[in-house]
């Protein structure tokens, strides 16, 4: 686990991914910046899901919401009293710990151990108690099974407290009298308090769906993983909403949906599994994560959730304003159901990383060599191709750069003519450019170029005319 983080961080670091946010000053827990390549490729992505969401069907639409909202939404929402997660810290590091995760990680050592019998027994009083909310059993649990802390290696334990994970500021000057806003913590509630808007202005008929890419924040206890885990994150989330009593029909259409789109990408199947939650949020009838495994184990990468009628009904009661809905085919006014897809876009970033990133070994009976690659599906690469000159004088700058002209309003295209070639074809591998377009002697004469791939190493001859479609017709999903 330690190794691959190594990796993937500093992979990304070097190559203008994924940056600590404020490095200079040491950084922000659990804040990250993407660099230059990083944003092409979060961009990708985002316009991956876009497509596939709101282009591609003809009942979805999209919205942007803003991240400040009326505070009465997250009382409404259940947010306020309820987005909780329960804290313990050891009183000799001082260092503050998830419950749950420190019996989690218990869980994975008693697995590790062999003694599965107890893992499962644990995980069992586990779930009991997060459903009951019972955060003394928290404590007693962690007591039993003589949980120590990481750095202190001590018991000395406080009593565990609940932690909203929301944060929150002041809006307007104070002598206007503040008001307390929060940072959204999810996207969701932007798509809900929109729903009756969206439906009359786009006529929109149910079944339809809102979409929605944004920012959300939430103050997690512990910062660990990377990206994985943030206080600023992005969400890419649909609100499907549905016909009371149709809503498991939708839930499993979205989970098997959902599923295929990650696949597309390129991952091995069984890389992929579903995991059925056992603890239902307090808006859910049916939750499924859709996880990814990692080399430290599967990790939720999206949620599926059907949510009821839940939140549309609580806005209805704390705003006064009917949120129903006519159906014209049945004659009949309702609050629908929603069937939610939820993914982070980090997380998404994370996995494709994880799933990408290759050390290879090709060292043959004369000389000893290697690569590092970044296997991305074209269609998500940061640079489509990379066009470079053979050497840097006889007119093939020249005509490298005509190249570049025709194809950069398309692609997203590198001009390198720095370093012998194997090295530019290296550079371009590590950052994961599936077409290096090489411009020799001869393509001056016959208008053609080399094309080279990057996981066969492979070379072809075609005509420079050629190039955009031969591109275009392997960049896209
Ligand atoms: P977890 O159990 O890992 O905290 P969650 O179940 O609270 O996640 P949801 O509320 O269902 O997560 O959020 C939907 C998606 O948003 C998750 O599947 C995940 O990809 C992403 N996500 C949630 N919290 C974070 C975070 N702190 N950093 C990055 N992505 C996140």
């Amino acid at each position: 686990t330690d190794d691959f983080f190594k990796n993937i961080i500093s992979h990304a670091k070097e190559y203008g991914f994924v940056f600590p946010s404020s490095e200079i000053y040491d950084g922000l827990s659990a804040v990250y910046d993407y660099g230059q390549l990083g944003s092409e490729l979060k961009n990708n992505l985002k316009t991956y899901w876009w497509k596939s969401m709101v282009q591609l069907n003809e009942n979805i639409v999209g919205i942007d919401a803003a991240i400040f909202m009326h505070p009465t939404t997250w009382k409404a929402s259940g947010h306020v009293d309820g987005f909780n997660d329960p804290m313990i810290d050891n009183k000799d590091s001082k260092k503050r710990y998830r419950a749950d995760q420190l019996i989690e990680d218990k869980i994975d050592r008693y697995e590790k151990d062999g003694k599965t019998d107890k893992a499962a027994q644990l995980q069992q009083d586990l779930d009991d108690a997060l459903n009951a909310d019972d955060l003394v059993r928290l404590k007693t649990i962690i007591e039993e099974h003589n949980i120590v802390c990481p750095i202190s290696g001590t018991k000395n334990w406080t009593e565990v407290r609940q932690f909203n994970l929301m944060f929150d500021t002041q809006m307007g000057a104070m002598a206007d009298g503040a008001e307390k806003v929060y940072l959204r913590p999810e996207t969701a509630q932007g798509i809900f308090v929109n729903f009756l808007n969206v439906q009359k202005t786009g006529r929109m008929k149910i079944p339809f769906g809102i979409a929605q890419i944004g920012k959300a924040f939430r103050n997690e206890v512990i910062a660990r993983q990377f990206i994985m885990r943030m206080r600023e994150f992005e969400q890419m989330e649909l609100q499907f909403f549905v016909r009371p009593g149709t809503e498991m029909e939708w839930y499993k259409k979205w989970k098997e949906t959902r599923l295929k789109w990650h696949l597309a990408l390129g991952a091995d199947p069984a890389k992929y599994r579903y995991h059925d939650h056992a603890k239902l949020a307090h808006y859910a009838n049916a939750a499924v994560d859709i996880e990814y495994e990692f080399p430290f184990g599967f990790k939720e990468v999206e949620g599926i959730h059907s949510r009821t009628d839940f939140d549309l009904k609580q806005h209805q009661e704390f705003s006064k304003k009917k949120m129903q809905y006519f159906d014209p085919e049945i004659n009949q006014n309702y609050i629908p159901y929603v069937v939610e897809t939820s993914i982070g876009l980090d997380r998404l970033f994370l996995t494709v990383l994880a799933n990408s990133l290759v050390h290879e070994d090709l060292s043959s009976e004369e000389k000893q060599d290697s690569r590092v690659v970044l296997k991305f599906h074209p269609a998500i690469a940061p640079v489509k191709a990379a066009v470079l000159p053979l050497t840097k004088k006889d007119g093939l700058p020249e005509k490298a750069r005509e190249i570049m002209a025709a194809l950069k309003l398309d692609y997203n295209i590198q001009y390198d003519e720095k370093d012998a070639i194997g090295k530019r074809y290296r550079r371009q591998d590590a950052i994961g450019t599936p077409y290096c377009i090489t411009v020799d002697h001869q393509s001056l004469e016959d208008n053609m170029v080399t094309i080279r791939h990057r996981d066969s190493m492979e070379q072809e001859r075609v005509a420079i005319t050629d190039l955009s479609r031969i591109i275009g017709e392997r960049v896209s999903l």
